[in-house]
């Protein structure tokens, strides 16, 4: 038995994303190298197929947010190298040797305990090190490195193969916060140079940051959002990135409500003249907004229609006037069915969210299918 609602994740087109985007990092001083961001599941898409697919495709480096996600790809027999992005904590410094992933140090505290792990097993652990550049997340402060960096540069059993930084705006045309950090990142690495520290490779740039300013490539781009083929907003891109993911299900129930009638939980939808109701079984525990009510769009017949009434946990209605449906018919919440598309962007701008949150929320009792299978 398979559920009507399933997630299609076209790993093509994931494949082709990371194409476009080599088109746009082909430089003649230097491509940059790509680390491909899986964290969250590969933002809903599928850790390990993507990542297979990502690995395939050429990527350098995957990266994901902790060493349980890390330790899901080792052990579905990905090979390329592992960054994780989180913080560490003490107990997790035996995942990072046993599964062979590449941690972050951010901290002091972490930077000793990696030394002391490496000095109790006398092997040497390459490590990235994360700049606060003024996110106020992780991160080594940009302007305290004279202080923190002595006892890291003394550190016999951590190497710094990478610094790297993140953005706080890079999304937002409008801050200058974007360009403040990419100077302060210049100037930390300037501050590990005098301590000794050079590593070989830096890397700072998200999606967005990839799209807007190649000063922030270094050696590495770190896209997620692109990968996916969601270019962040509000930003543009003229390179062919298309969405790998779609959200179909099929329509179980069609019926008639006459004026006085009202719709779902809290008869929010009462129209005053006799429309046509189809009833998807999809709700919010498979990740369709709730503020999707009486807001949002699913396609059926090639047509928009309008989600009406409240989105249940796991329904929802939509108004298919003169649509001619029947049940058994397909609806796509996310994708495209005749000439109509619905993205993710859209579905974001619609609930006032970000298209990142959209895909991330997509239900585990959702079965993905992949294609090419
Ligand atoms: C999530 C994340 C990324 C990828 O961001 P996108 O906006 O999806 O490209 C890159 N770097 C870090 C540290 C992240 O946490």
């Amino acid at each position: 038995m398979i559920r009507q609602t399933i997630a299609r994740v076209n790993l093509e087109a994931i494949a082709a994303n990371v194409a476009a985007l080599r088109v746009l990092l082909d430089e003649d001083d230097g491509t940059p190298g790509i680390i491909g961001v899986v964290k969250a599941n590969a933002y809903g898409h599928g850790a390990v197929a993507v990542a297979r697919t990502l690995e395939l495709a050429g990527i350098e480096m995957l990266a994901c947010a902790d060493i349980e996600e890390g330790i899901e790809l080792r052990q579905a027999g990905i090979t390329k190298p592992i960054l994780v992005f989180g913080a560490l904590s003490l107990s997790d410094l035996d995942g990072i040797f046993e599964f062979k992933l590449t941690p972050t140090v951010s901290t002091p505290t972490a930077a000793l305990a990696v030394e002391e792990a490496g000095a109790r097993r006398n092997a040497v652990i390459g490590c990235h090190l994360k700049i606060d550049t003024g996110m106020n997340r992780l991160g080594f402060r940009y302007d305290n490195l004279d202080r923190t960096m002595p006892p890291l540069a003394a550190s016999r059993h951590l190497r710094v193969d990478a610094a790297y930084t993140h953005f706080a705006c890079a999304d937002d045309p409008e801050a200058q916060s974007f360009e403040d950090q990419r100077v302060r990142f210049e100037q930390a690495l300037a501050a590990l140079d005098r301590h000794g520290i050079r590593p070989a490779i830096r890397h700072a740039a998200n999606s967005a940051a990839t799209l807007r300013d190649r000063r922030t490539w270094f050696e590495f781009v770190r896209p997620g959002l692109l990968l996916y083929g969601i270019v962040p907003p509000p930003l543009g891109s003229t390179l062919p990135f298309q969405p790998a993911l779609s959200l179909t299900s099929r329509v179980v129930a069609v019926k008639g409500v006459r004026p006085g009638d009202g719709v779902g939980y809290g008869l929010r939808y009462a129209p005053s003249e006799p429309r046509d109701i189809a009833v998807v079984p999809a709700g919010y525990a498979d990740g369709v907004d709730t503020r999707l009510a009486n807001r949002g769009f699913a396609l059926v017949r090639g047509r928009r229609a309008p989600i009406v009434g409240s989105v249940c946990m796991d329904m929802i209605m939509l108004d298919v006037t003169g649509f001619g449906v029947q049940t058994g018919d397909e609806v796509v919440l996310i994708g495209s069915q005749g000439g109509e598309q619905i993205t993710a962007r859209e579905v974001a701008a619609t609930i006032g969210t970000i298209p990142w949150e959209v895909v991330c929320k997509l239900g585990s009792r959702i079965a993905r299918s992949y294609e090419p299978a």
